[in-house]
């Protein structure tokens, strides 16, 4: 079993907000709740893999928990990476990036088609697809009519959503046009805590398939020539804030209950997989779209790592606890 890689990313204080000014201080592999200018608030410290703060950038991230990953799934292994925290804490900011610092997803894909033109004696073929889990219906954000996609399994494919457009991607350009044209599909809701705050998980996988060049003719097939397929989910979950929070009610309650039974259940799944000792316990993936989705590319010799956004201000030290709380909780 592979271990989970475990971060925490600390935004920058955005300015309109009351009370501005981190109420966390970084150290090294270590956060810790200080009042502003004074004293630590003795009791709340964690430590996690990487802990992220303020001035870092998407490369830098990149670097220290996805790149393994991307490299991996080039090899051959299936791998997650997820942006977990409350609304506005940066998980969209990580995945997608900013003009002159691209996200994790943009990097991701650069990478891969630049390391498998260093492969020459295999041949890739690469299909994207993007989903969102919307009140545990799944949409293809690539076509708006693919809406409330079934999930089955069967022996050839393993666990697949059904009717889900692929598409066959041979550069780094192709894949940022489909995204962004995906991206319009995405589900926005009004929240008091962000106007525009994501109320869905968005999936976007890639599908890696390669094949020994040598073995295509011959018909003869060694280790190292024989199919690989893996599968890499890039994954920026809806915002884990509680529902009173955000002023619910109605639509807003309803979105909110489906959200965070699957945030939940996701917090089991990887629970029980870090939880190396009792490898056998029953991993509970059928219970939610999303982890039942991820369930091929989660556990196993696939490699996750998870990065807990969270936002500096006083305002949000509850929510920030419970952030940290789920990342402990992966570890
Ligand atoms: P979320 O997707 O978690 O709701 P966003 O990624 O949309 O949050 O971030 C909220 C706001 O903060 C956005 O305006 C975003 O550009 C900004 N932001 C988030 N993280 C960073 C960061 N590390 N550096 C600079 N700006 C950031
Ligand atoms: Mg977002």
């Amino acid at each position: 079993m592979e271990k989970i890689c475990v971060a925490v990313r600390v935004r920058p204080s955005i300015s309109e907000e009351i009370s501005s000014g981190s109420y966390w201080r970084v150290d090294d592999n270590r956060i810790s709740l200080h009042k502003i200018h004074g004293t630590p608030i003795s009791g709340i410290s964690y430590a996690f893999d990487h802990v992220f703060d303020e001035s870092c950038s998407n490369a830098k991230v990149y670097e220290l928990l996805t790149k393994d990953i991307i490299h991996a799934a080039v090899d051959g292994f299936n791998g997650t990476a997820f942006a977990y925290g409350q609304t506005s804490s940066g998980k969209t900011f990580t995945m997608n990036g900013s003009s002159t610092d691209p996200g994790i997803i943009h990097r991701a894909v650069n990478d891969i088609f630049q390391k498998i033109q260093t492969i020459s004696d295999r041949e890739f073929l690469i299909r994207v697809s993007y989903m969102e889990i919307y009140n545990e219906e799944i949409n293809d954000l690539f076509t708006v009519e693919n809406q409330k996609l079934q999930i089955h399994e069967s022996l050839e494919r393993g666990i697949f959503v059904a009717g889900l457009r692929e598409e066959i991607v041979n550069n780094a350009e192709q894949v940022m046009n489909l995204l962004q044209s995906g991206e319009v599909n995405r589900h926005f809701g009004e929240t008091n805590m962000n106007a525009r705050s994501s109320r869905s998980h968005t999936i976007f996988r890639m599908v890696i398939e390669s094949k020994g060049k040598d073995a295509s003719s011959s018909g003869d097939y060694s280790s190292s020539d024989a199919i690989r397929v893996s599968v890499l989910n890039l994954v920026d979950l809806a915002g884990s804030e509680r529902i009173a929070k955000t002023g619910a009610g109605g639509v807003r309650l309803k979105e909110g209950k489906y959200i965070n039974k699957s945030l939940m259940v996701l917090g089991n799944v990887i629970n029980k997989l870090s939880d190396g000792a009792k490898q056998r316990a029953h991993i509970p993936y059928r219970d939610s779209k999303l982890t039942r989705i991820l369930q091929p590319a989660l556990g196993g010799n696939a490699k996750t790592s998870i990065i807990c956004t969270v936002a500096p201000e006083e305002v949000h030290v509850e929510e920030t606890k419970g952030t940290l709380l789920f990342a402990s909780r992966a570890k």
